[in-house]
């Protein structure tokens, strides 16, 4: 007799379930029901049943309907993500819910979507490529991919055309329409290839070493972190594990990735590399009915490798065996909003609790990973260093790539140009144009690099030294030449230029800083014979727009490419062998005490950019300097001097990852407000506990957002227990008062930014 009370999870903002009778209808647990709630109707997930409620039975409602064609969601993930609503401090049901597919918060069956996949026609077959005009690249793609296809007798599928661009698909269409392919409905499956795996290379020492370390202890659950600079062959590594676990039968493999943009390229290479196994991507980037069936396919256990961004970690996989961490140093893992979750932590809970082993890689590891994996045993002189301390260090085990896999990939050589010393040329040293200029003679590629945060073009007025403001937040706009606006580039705000100086009347308004568009027109004016290519969020919001510039620069239609920190991750240009940098002199001198660390990460990673194939690299850093620290570590590649350094700066000043940290956020358009809440919260803090440093409120450097005050308290522990304790124990105590419904706040474990 099944239990008559179940026990829902709602995506609803109170750290609570709901109480439902099962009313005659067999639900299981994991299982998507439909409730009312108030005057609607809600999706909820069965978490639970019981005998008892502790309302009265009469009160409680019968759930509506249940959603008995759908998996249920298992055990396994369902406490994976009890544990982080916990842990995060956020309301489980709401945590629950906005890690599933946006179609299964819908109130309807979970259908995927019919597939369709395509082939020429008669008329289709006879058509010469070279008749359709140039500029409708994807057209032309999609074309010469259907006669592929032909020839090796198949259909071009959906998810084959998603490979060549996310136009694709409506391209395919119009070639419908015009009468040179048929679509043809097929069953909704996993695509594997039937064709051969590509060469793999034999693998070098160190590549071989880390593989055989990591597959002899498979079957446990073992943190490696794989460090190995760009180029070092680490994605080989990722193959080489992904083919041991896949032998085994029903195996599966998830695969984290920082960004969207990066995930086509490794989809293809281990689509190329495991052809046989079936592999799906989960992104933001899919439409509904894509992540849906994504979903449900890693769900149900056919879809055999899961590439994904940091949201994926939730997704239920019933036979996961191995997970990879590409990139762990990344901030995009952090979710910066609802619950705050570190994908990479979260995805340490999950191998561990599976007993699997999970692969950290980076050239660049966070700091946090590198005192994981390298802090050896107490320093006896040392009182403060207790025995907990001591067992939390070398948690990671170690897995080094010191050469570049490809030999006669050098290093590219790097030089920092003083420019205090020298005549800049509209922000460009003499040295940065030659070098330019060489590149083009010699027809090879070069990247300007523009560190994003401050170094956009802001509006100054050249009498009064007016810059304008965004009024909603304590930013300056930025100017964007192209649309003759300026725009906020933390809330969107835009306004048009004004003619004149609001402040002092003066007409001579000129944007300064080093803007990627700035840059783009100052190199079109000194090398104007240069095919020039900008790179950041203006010239890529429209889908494909990157795909296409890649693609020219892949084609050798593009000389230059100056971009931000979108253009530092992952792209392989054989022919790129000019790396300049502009300027980054703001992040060696911020007050945020991780900057030196992303900045150093940064510039590894676009210095990695350089010479990848068998054209020495050249990288030119223009800084006021030279001599910091930081640029030696970089002139040296040495990543792990570097690190020790800052590590023992953290230590010497009591920071992470040597204290645990969290904050109490809290916003509202009245600053008395955010004043008065934090205020309570401070006390209330202090007389929880005295194992947690509670420090008084603040305001974060950006004081002002979207036109929301904001403060925060930071709370500080040398243990994470005490510091988990105070804030079950603090969260619970706000949630009920007054004060805390007339500000938006949230908790901030572990966070990233101030
Ligand atoms: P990473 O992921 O560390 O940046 P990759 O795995 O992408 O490095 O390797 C860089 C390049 O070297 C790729 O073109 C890859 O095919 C090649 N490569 C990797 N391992 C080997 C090897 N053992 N022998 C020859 N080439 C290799
Ligand atoms: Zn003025
Ligand atoms: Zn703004």
């Amino acid at each position: 007799m099944p239990k008559p009370i179940l026990k829902i999870a709602l995506d609803v903002p109170l750290d609570r379930l709901f109480d439902y009778l099962s009313g005659g209808l067999m639900a299981k647990i994991g299982q998507r029901v439909l409730v009312p709630f108030g005057r609607r109707s809600q999706i909820g997930i069965v978490v639970a049943m019981a005998d008892s409620s502790e309302f009265a039975i009469e009160k409680l409602k019968p759930v509506t309907q249940v959603f008995s064609d759908e998996l249920p969601i298992d055990a396994e993930t369902l406490s994976l993500v009890k544990f982080s609503a916990d842990y995060y401090q956020y309301p489980f049901g709401q945590a629950l819910l906005s890690a599933l597919p946006a179609r299964l918060r819908q109130i309807a069956p979970a259908v995927s979507r019919k597939q369709y996949a395509y082939q020429l026609t008669d008329a289709g077959r006879q058509l010469d490529i070279e008749t359709i005009p140039k500029r409708q690249l994807v057209t032309r793609r999609v074309l010469a991919a259907l006669q592929v296809a032909e020839t090796l007798s198949e259909t071009l599928t959906e998810a084959a055309l998603d490979e060549i661009s996310s136009s694709a698909r409506k391209a395919a269409k119009q070639l419908v329409s015009e009468g040179w392919a048929i679509s043809l409905q097929v069953q909704a499956s996993v695509k594997t290839l039937e064709t051969a795996p590509a060469l793999e290379p034999d693998l070098n020492q160190e590549q071989a070493f880390a593989v055989r370390q990591i597959t002899q202890h498979a079957a446990a659950f073992k943190a490696w972190l794989l460090h190995g600079i760009t180029g070092s062959g680490k994605t080989e590594v990722y193959i080489r594990l992904m083919q041991h676990v896949l032998q085994n039968k029903d195996a599966q493999v998830l695969v984290l990735v920082p960004e969207i943009n990066l995930t086509p390229q490794l989809e293809a290479r281990f689509r190329s590399r495991l052809p046989h196994f079936s592999l799906v991507s989960l992104h933001s980037n899919l439409s509904e009915g894509e992540r849906l069936h994504h979903w449900q396919l890693a769900q149900s256990g056919a879809a055999r490798i899961i590439i994904g961004t940091r949201l994926s970690i939730f997704t239920p996989m019933p036979n996961l065996k191995l997970i990879i961490i590409d990139e762990e140093h990344d901030s995009s893992y952090k979710q910066q909003d609802s619950m705050r979750y570190h994908a990479r932590d979260v995805a340490l809970v999950r191998a561990k609790r599976l007993n699997i082993p999970v692969v950290l890689g980076s050239a660049t590891p966070a700091l946090e990973s590198w005192h994981n994996a390298t802090a050896t045993a107490p320093n006896i002189n040392n009182a403060k260093t207790s025995q907990a301390e001591a067992s939390q260090t070398n948690k990671y085990n170690l897995l080094s790539l010191n050469q570049r896999a490809v030999t006669a990939a050098q290093l590219p050589h790097i030089d920092c140009i003083d420019t205090t010393k020298v005549n800049l040329q509209h922000g460009l040293t003499p040295q940065l144009i030659a070098a330019l200029k060489l590149r083009l003679v010699r027809k090879e590629q070069s990247l300007l690099f523009i560190n994003r945060r401050g170094y956009s073009p802001v509006l100054l007025c050249s009498a009064c030294h007016w810059i304008a403001p965004c009024t909603r937040c304590s930013s300056k706009l930025v100017v964007h030449l192209g649309q003759k606006k300026l725009r906020c580039h933390h809330c969107g705000h835009e306004q048009k230029i004004p003619n004149q100086c609001p402040s002092c009347g003066n007409a001579d308004l000129h944007p300064t800083g080093h803007g990627t568009q700035r840059l783009e027109q100052t190199l079109a004016q000194l090398l104007p014979t240069a095919r020039i290519a900008r790179v950041d969020r203006d010239s890529t919001s429209r889908k494909d727009a990157l795909v296409e510039i890649l693609d020219k620069v892949h084609n050798q239609e593009i000389d230059i490419l100056v971009g931000t920190q979108m253009l530092a991750k992952g792209h392989d240009f054989p022919n790129l062998t000019l790396v300049g940098v502009v300027d980054t002199d703001s992040a060696l001198h911020s007050p945020d005490f991780r900057a030196s660390e992303r900045l150093f990460a940064q510039l590894m990673q676009v210095a990695g950019r350089a010479g990848r194939a068998d054209k020495a690299g050249q990288v030119i850093i223009q800084t006021q300097f030279p001599e910091h620290v930081l640029f030696n570590a970089l002139r040296t590649q040495d990543y792990v001097t570097y690190a020790n350094s800052l590590l023992q700066e953290r230590e010497q000043v009591q920071f992470p990852p040597y204290v645990f940290t969290a904050l109490l956020r809290a916003e509202a358009n009245d600053f008395a407000l955010v004043q008065q809440f934090l205020q309570h919260a401070f006390t209330l803090a202090r007389s929880l506990t005295d194992k947690v440093l509670v420090y008084d409120p603040v305001r974060p450097q950006m004081e002002r957002l979207k036109g929301m005050e904001r403060g925060h308290v930071l709370m500080q522990a040398s243990s994470r227990p005490a510091l988990q304790h105070l804030l079950k124990n603090l969260v619970g105590e706000l949630r009920g008062k007054s004060i805390a419904a007339k500000v938006r706040w949230a908790v901030d474990v572990n966070p990233l930014e101030f």
